[in-house]
């Protein structure tokens, strides 16, 4: 049995059994103690909720069929994980769930980099950007978040080449309508996951303002290359 502890930082609480923060959208139920339903997705929720990270709909497949014994082709279940926001997209056929780090809602680079803007609520680069999607665990090739910020109708690039959304009430109901960040039912626990995502982003930006700021050694024949200070190390 599970009951949803009252989260206080923007999440939807946290399971009472395994401990791990649950999405607003996991509608404060974790099924570490197996599958709350008969349907596919059901089974697939059980298998992530077993996992550490996000993890590609084929292993999802291939871990229902092992840990539950239901066979589960891979393309129902990429419709199966598409459709249920307790699932979070995390790259190319990898969803996770929201205690693994990627944001609830978002289906593509798009919605994701539409929902880190408006939450930071100011112009970042799009090597921030990436920075910011690279710390919750959004696997990407990072031409393809070019073109989305590029493609995007609700972005738009800054002459000191920074990137915008637009803030305010209606900009954040179109987010919300659009990207499905919150259930309708539960609108008004968005401020504080608003809240909650702007206060990870803020803390990625300080960290990679910190390493930008570590001098590079200098590289020299026989050095360990890998001990260089990198965006991502
Ligand atoms: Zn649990």
């Amino acid at each position: 049995m599970t009951e949803v502890l009252p989260g206080g930082s923007g999440d939807a609480g946290r399971c009472t059994r395994c401990g791990a923060e649950l999405g607003v959208w996991e509608g404060g139920r974790c099924a570490c103690a197996g599958p709350l339903g008969t349907r596919q997705a059901e089974f697939l929720y059980a298998v992530a909720c077993t996992l550490p990270a996000p993890a590609h709909v084929r292993d999802l497949v291939r871990l229902a069929h092992h840990d539950h014994g239901q066979v589960i082709a891979e393309a129902s279940a990429k419709v199966a994980v598409a459709a249920d926001r307790r699932f979070c997209w995390s790259g190319s056929g990898i969803y996770g769930l929201y205690r693994h780090g990627p944001l609830p809602g978002p289906r593509n680079l798009e919605h994701v980099g539409r929902l880190v803007l408006a939450t930071t609520g100011e112009p970042l680069t799009a090597a921030a950007l990436e920075y910011c999607l690279k710390a919750s665990g959004y696997r990407y090739n990072p031409a393809s978040l070019k073109n989305a910020l590029h493609q995007s109708a609700h972005i738009a690039p800054l002459v000191d080449g920074r990137w915008t959304h637009p803030v305010g009430d209606e900009a954040e109901h179109r987010l919300l309508r659009e990207v499905r960040v919150v259930p309708p039912s539960r609108h008004r626990e968005w401020p504080a996951l608003r809240d909650a995502l702007a206060r990870r982003f803020r803390e990625s930006l300080i960290k990679r303002e910190a390493r930008l700021r570590v001098p590079m050694r200098p590289c020299r024949p026989g050095l360990d290359w890998g001990s260089q200070p990198t965006l991502w190390s």
